[in-house]
């Protein structure tokens, strides 16, 4: 579904992603991992065309999606994207905010957005927030709409960078069984994450990434129990 080939990025002189390569197949779950600054978010802003790219190619499904003809925000709509905080639009209610996306972008019509959006809304326990503004929400409700919001358009990849990192720890499961639930319904998730158990639990895939480069990667279960690398060995050490 997703493949990037040589992907490289600077900021100013400092160089953040070395040459990324990684491919990411239909229904897999692949967890990003590595110390901070190691690069997990430039990376997965740098696939929702959220960053430009100095070198490499992405593809969604064989588009090349890093030439800069392509139309940027027809490309994000085939992507559900949510971040660690800030996802969703403050000044309107939580029902259009998930139904922006679809009537903007995929001119599905209002009645039939928010139908689908109130659906998903409801598996999720938050049918009776719809009408409410986002700050009338707690963090783990405002994440679950996010996740609701990026699932809405039926994307072809979710896209989660720390999307529990900002929570209350009383807050943080919720958000969590919900990703687990759409991995079991064989969505495509790549997720930075610094939740270890979960990354374990649910990946099928690993990836550690160090200073800008993807130093080693592997089945879930091998990669946490024998670590290659010395360097992904000290960093798992911390999680122990
Ligand atoms: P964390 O686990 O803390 O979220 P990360 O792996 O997501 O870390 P990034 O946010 O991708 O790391 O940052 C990688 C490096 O790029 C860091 O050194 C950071 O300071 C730098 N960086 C990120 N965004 C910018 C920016 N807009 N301008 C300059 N430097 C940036
Ligand atoms: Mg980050």
């Amino acid at each position: 579904v997703l493949r990037v080939e040589g992907l490289r990025k600077s900021f100013g002189t400092t160089p953040v992603l070395r040459g990324i390569d990684l491919e990411v197949r239909e229904h897999e779950v692949v967890a990003l991992i590595g110390a901070s600054g190691s690069g997990k978010s430039t990376l997965l802003r740098c696939i929702t065309l959220l960053e430009s790219i100095d070198d490499g190619q992405i593809f969604l499904r064989g588009d090349d999606i890093s030439d800069p003809r392509v139309d940027a925000d027809r490309v994000r709509a085939r992507m559900g994207v949510v971040f660690q905080q800030f996802n969703l639009f403050p000044h309107i209610r939580v029902i259009d905010n998930v139904t922006l996306a679809a009537r903007r972008v995929l001119r599905v019509p209002r009645a039939e957005a928010e139908a689908t959006a109130l659906a998903l809304l409801e598996r999720v326990g938050l049918a009776d927030k719809a009408r409410e503004y986002p700050d009338r929400l707690s963090g783990g409700q405002q994440q679950r709409a996010a996740i609701v919001r990026a699932v809405a358009t039926n994307p072809e990849v979710l896209l989660l960078d720390e999307i529990t990192s900002a929570l209350d720890p009383e807050l943080v499961a919720e958000v969590l069984d919900l990703v687990r639930e759409l991995a079991a319904e064989g969505t495509t998730i790549v997720m930075a994450t610094h939740e270890m158990e979960f990354a374990r639990d649910v990946a099928d895939r690993v990836v550690f990434l160090d200073a800008g480069v993807v130093l080693e990667q592997g089945p879930a279960a091998d990669l946490f129990a024998h670590p290659r690398e010395e360097r992904t060995r000290a960093f798992l050490a911390r999680f122990r």
